[in-house]
């Protein structure tokens, strides 16, 4: 398939060569966002030499966006949305108009058994998400965006973990790139770049082989129904002060809408809205 126009959501868990919080943690000393820069860079040295494409979107998502430097990339064709809040958080900038979308650095849900630095938007608040009963993880909730603008994502980089929780996209032709393996949540085996490299290639050069109709966007069935499993009772307190919202239980709010955008917005305001209880 085609990728003249692609959109790219970086995050910085699922990295080659990070394992541990404070890598991931914007005001620590051994915060690395260089590593996210490398891994974008390898990513987009061999689209750019594979694909005839013509703009790429980068939506910077790790913590509020403010990860990668400034033209990180020298090349007219990628532009970069930085900074939070904003409106559609990880997915920022998609539109019917890209051919697909990648998720790097991406990594497993809060309530994963596994996986390195897993959780879910917001560590110290989510425990646990499902839409219409089943659980779900940011890269399938991100897909549920992309797929409401009907764009398929083809590429999601991260731990094996990752890659275990997501057959519903696996199913619809999503590639993995396997990034590292996770031992425990602050430990992995790191995959060499150059051995990263060659399988980034074979993937990409798979995509390019694949028609576009192998790979279909991702949606949930509508009506859509919400559960937020939060960490403490005041959290689920505070975001039920909001009429459309409902409490289930301690822990838990339950929001419905018809409108997936809207389940998407919702979830990551009262998320901040949860975490303004810690303070
Ligand atoms: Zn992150």
């Amino acid at each position: 398939m085609e990728l003249k126009k692609l959109f790219v959501s970086i995050d910085i868990e699922g990295i080659e060569g990070i394992s541990d919080t404070l890598e991931a943690t914007t005001t620590n000393k051994k915060y690395r966002p260089d590593l996210m820069e490398e891994h974008i860079k390898m990513v987009f040295d061999e689209v750019f030499d594979l694909f005839d494409v013509e703009k790429v979107v980068v939506a910077d998502s790790h913590a509020s966006g403010t990860n990668l430097n400034y033209n990180f990339y020298d090349d007219p064709r990628v532009w970069h949305i930085k900074g939070a809040p904003r409106l559609y958080y990880m997915m920022t900038g998609i539109d019917s108009e890209f051919d697909a979308a990648f998720f790097l650095g991406y990594h497993s849900g809060a309530n994963s058994p596994g996986g390195v630095l897993n959780h879910t938007y917001a560590g110290a608040v989510i425990h646990r998400i499902t839409i219409n009963g089943k659980v779900v993880n940011e890269a399938i909730l991100n897909s549920g965006v992309a797929g409401y603008f009907n764009v398929p994502v083809v590429l999601i980089s991260g731990d094996d973990y990752l890659e275990k929780e997501c057959d519903v996209l696996k199913e619809r032709g999503t590639r993995f790139l396997v990034t590292k393996n996770a031992i425990g949540r602050y430990s992995a085996m790191m995959k060499p770049r150059s051995v990263l490299k060659k399988e980034l290639r074979k993937i990409l050069q798979d995509i390019k082989s694949a028609n576009r109709s192998e790979f279909k966007p991702f949606n949930f069935e509508p009506p859509f129904e919400i559960e937020i499993e939060m960490h403490y009772p005041q959290m689920a307190e505070l975001c039920s002060f909001i009429p459309q919202v409902e409490r289930k239980g301690s822990h838990t709010v339950i929001y419905r809408d018809d409108n997936y955008l809207n389940i998407y917005n919702m979830l990551i305001a009262l998320t901040k809205l949860a975490a303004s209880t810690l303070t």
